[in-house]
């Protein structure tokens, strides 16, 4: 779409370079949500890949992906065997409702940025405890968890001009087992409700859920419960402002898919791993 409001791009190569951060600017990741709709009160785009941020960088303490880093190359990053969580990427990459265009541009860091209930990518690094690292205007970087990063429907923590920089995967997160279920109305669609549950070597459980609720929730088991006390939990833990209702689905549909999903995850999670 032609953007007409639009007068000026502007393609620095350091966050520094813009200085003085106007309402009216507006960072530039892949462009697909701000290319996709009317953007009236925006004049001046700012592409943040000239900012050379790495795309993926892992190491022993485990994986930091870029804020620019494309979902294409999460979805065919190889992960060492010891990460067992990390088949969660594709499959997190696959709840996209988006053809390969999207795939191709759309970042990481955008689709946190934009906080949708359905951002598959806020559901992987929310399920894995990511950390975001955010950099202020004019202040010192600043270190937030991907839960707290997202507040609502298409809001979240960031103040005007702030970046999100990077966000990092513990490789503890990593290594724990997962499982993962999403519902969709459609083949391909945007996620009416995605439930990731992870369990470690102590036999724990920590459930995220995201699309169905305005922003991810977490449930921390110390031990893997069983159904009746996992049903409870979700109950009692799940406030009922939080069931996000919308055109996939509504309020009680969505507790009602979760409870059935988290079910399902911790089923495959008690069975070892086995789908
Ligand atoms: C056909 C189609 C299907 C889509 N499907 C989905 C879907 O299933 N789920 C979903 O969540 N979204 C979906 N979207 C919306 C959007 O495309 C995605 O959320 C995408 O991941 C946004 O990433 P981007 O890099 O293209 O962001 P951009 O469009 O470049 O930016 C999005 C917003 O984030 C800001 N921003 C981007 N990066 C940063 C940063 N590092 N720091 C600070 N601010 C930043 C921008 O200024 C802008 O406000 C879809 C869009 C289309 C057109």
């Amino acid at each position: 779409m032609d953007i007409g409001t639009i007068t000026t791009v502007r393609r620095p190569h350091s966050a520094e370079d813009i200085a003085n951060w106007r309402p009216s600017y507006a960072w530039l990741a892949g462009g697909t949500w701000l290319f996709s709709e009317p953007q009236p009160d925006t004049d001046t785009l700012i592409d943040l890949h000239g900012l050379g941020w790495p795309e993926l960088e892992a190491g022993p303490d485990g994986l930091t992906i870029g804020a620019t880093c494309r979902i294409a190359t999460l979805y065919r990053f190889a992960a060492p065997e010891a990460w067992a969580a990390a088949p969660l990427f594709r499959a997190c990459c696959e709840a996209f409702l988006a053809g390969f265009k999207i795939w191709n541009v759309s970042t990481v860091g955008g689709n946190l940025c934009m906080s949708l209930p359905a951002g598959p990518m806020i559901s992987l690094t929310a399920a894995l405890d990511g950390i975001c690292t955010l950099w202020p205007r004019g202040g010192a970087p600043r270190q937030v968890a991907v839960t707290d990063f997202v507040t609502g429907n298409h809001a979240n923590i960031l103040g005007p001009g702030e970046l999100l920089r990077s966000i990092h995967l513990s490789a503890a997160a990593l290594s724990r087992r997962a499982a993962m279920r999403a519902v969709s109305l459609t083949k391909l669609g945007r996620s009416a409700a995605l439930v990731i549950g992870t369990s470690g070597d102590g036999g724990d459980l920590h459930l995220c859920i995201t699309a169905a609720t305005d922003r991810p929730v977490h449930l921390r088991f110390a031990a893997m419960p069983d159904a009746v006390a996992l049903q409870a939990a979700l109950d009692a833990q799940v406030p009922e402002a939080r069931w996000f209702a919308d055109v996939h689905g509504s309020a009680p549909y969505k507790r009602h898919v979760v409870r059935h999903l988290a079910e399902e995850v911790r089923r495959e999670l008690v069975d070892g791993g086995r789908p």
